[in-house]
């Protein structure tokens, strides 16, 4: 491990870090590019990302003036990371190539390795020329909206920028390191009552549900607003339901075991339904889907909170879109981030037109609501899912694990933090907050 590590490990001041040399290389897990054609051929649940996650030294590039090396003490396993390593829908080398055409700075990240992740927690070790609101030894956190700040579109709504891209995803150089770049204004303060790991499972998950069900760029949830949340104890679920409790709203959470339905009531959602328990048959086959079967989703939330969902919190995709645009009630909103179980998706117009239902797509989450949602976090009123720790060096174990869903919540991932629970800097807060709900998730497990 390198000095300058040590140093962080070690708590140094900042003038210390400043004065420590960087290293030329980091440890950090990548895909490379002359193995994306490996599981050619292969059904998606085949291809095994402990083949394609490699764990290794690469250089460190040149910094940008608007960049900041960061020591990442923990990192955690986000499903663009499964993506990335079984090299679906698109091998990322794509993403890189053209962000390599776009500038000179661009051009470090068209390389024949790609340095996957995009989250972190840890200490800022240097930063560029350009960056006025961030210093060497600042405790943070990452967001991965990673935007062009000269690009015109990307003002207004970041999200909206025409070159916008998700670090450690589109681009090279993330956060499954121990030393990461990142853009300055993907900076936010770490929550100090969190361990590291706990720290850095929120960035990607937490903002994405957050402009889902919060901002007006969404679906935003008022008073008394019921919500059908998919996978309600996965990533971006398990942050949905605290969102919608703490606005008000009824969270109805779906989920595929009794252990995850235990674990969601603890955590204040008390209607939750068991797909796999249910068997439901949304498609009879590949091709046809199966209206009675939506009927019958309907009458179970009907049955649990007396209505329909006025918001539906949408993210598996093919298998179960026909049945949320179903459910959904009269003028209600089906929010979507994503399509886990294929992306050509398949719903009846009749009931999206004739009642006045809105499809609303979501991606992400721009600085403001990221750092809106941090600071929820900094404040205990959000708690991060957190359910298992690996080293660096499993993240392949760690990602085929979510691949397969396997887990719970979030995996976190330790990269220059020596051990599970360090970083904690406000002890008060984390006992008003409480120990017992802070690891709702851990003892799940
Ligand atoms: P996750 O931790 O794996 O959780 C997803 C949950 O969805 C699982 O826990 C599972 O819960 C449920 N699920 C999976 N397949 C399903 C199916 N066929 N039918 C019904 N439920 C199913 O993943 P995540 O981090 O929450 O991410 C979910 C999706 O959102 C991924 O595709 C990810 O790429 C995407 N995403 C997009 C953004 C964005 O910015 N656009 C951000 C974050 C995530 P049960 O088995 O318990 O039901």
């Amino acid at each position: 491990m390198t000095d300058i590590i040590d140093l962080v490990r070690a708590g140094a001041p900042a003038e210390e870090l400043a004065a420590a040399p960087l290293p030329a290389t980091t440890r950090a897990v990548f895909v490379r590019r002359d193995e994306q054609a490996m599981f050619e051929g292969m059904a998606s649940a085949d291809k095994d990302p402990r083949q394609s996650l490699h764990v290794g030294e690469v250089p460190l590039p040149e910094l940008a003036p608007d960049e900041a090396f960061v020591a990442v003490m923990a990192s955690s396993i986000n499903f663009n990371t499964v993506w990335t390593s079984i090299f679906e829908p698109l091998p990322t080398f794509g993403f890189l190539d053209r962000l390599g055409k776009e500038s000179a700075w661009g051009k470090r990240h068209a390389l024949d390795y790609h340095v996957v992740g995009s989250d972190a927690a840890g200490v800022v070790l240097r930063v560029g020329s350009a960056v006025r609101n961030w210093k060497v030894g600042d405790v943070v956190t990452v967001q991965c909206n990673y935007v062009d700040d000269q690009d015109p579109s990307a003002h207004d709504d970041s999200m909206m920028a025409s070159n916008q891209r998700i670090w450690g995803f589109e681009t090279n150089f993330g956060g499954l390191a121990d030393i990461a770049v990142v853009k300055a204004n993907q900076l936010m303060p770490k929550p100090a009552h969190l361990t590291w790991e706990e720290a850095a499972v929120n960035g990607l998950c937490n903002s994405t549900s957050y402009r889902m069900v919060v901002s007006r760029n969404g679906a935003p949830v008022t008073q008394g607003d019921r919500v059908l949340i998919w996978g309600a104890s996965g990533g971006i679920g398990s942050f949905a339901v605290q969102y919608v409790l703490n606005a008000g709203g009824t969270p109805i959470g779906v989920v595929s075991s009794p252990e995850k339905a235990a674990m969601l009531r603890e955590l204040g959602c008390e209607h939750v339904i068991d797909r796999r328990e249910k068997n439901y048959q949304f498609w009879s086959d590949p091709h046809t889907q199966n209206e009675a079967e939506w009927r019958r989703l309907g009458k179970d939330i009907r049955a649990l909170v007396g209505d329909d969902p006025d918001i539906v919190f949408e993210h598996p995709g093919r298998s179960t879109m026909g049945a949320s645009v179903f459910v959904t009630r009269r003028g209600g909103t089906i929010v979507t981030c994503a399509a886990t179980s294929g992306y050509m998706i398949e719903y009846d117009n009749r009931h999206l037109w004739m009642k006045l239902k809105t499809i609303k797509g979501s991606h992400f989450s721009n600085y403001r609501e990221a750092w809106a949602a941090n600071q929820l976090i900094c404040d205990g009123r959000i708690v991060p899912p957190l359910s298992a720790v690996f080293e660096l060096e499993q993240t392949g174990e760690a990602a085929y694990q979510v691949h397969h869903n396997q887990h719970e919540g979030k995996i976190g991932v330790l990269c220059a933090a020596e051990r599970e629970g360090l970083g904690v800097t406000d002890p008060e807060l984390r006992a008003r907050v409480g120990e017992d709900r802070l690891t709702i998730f851990r003892r799940h497990n």
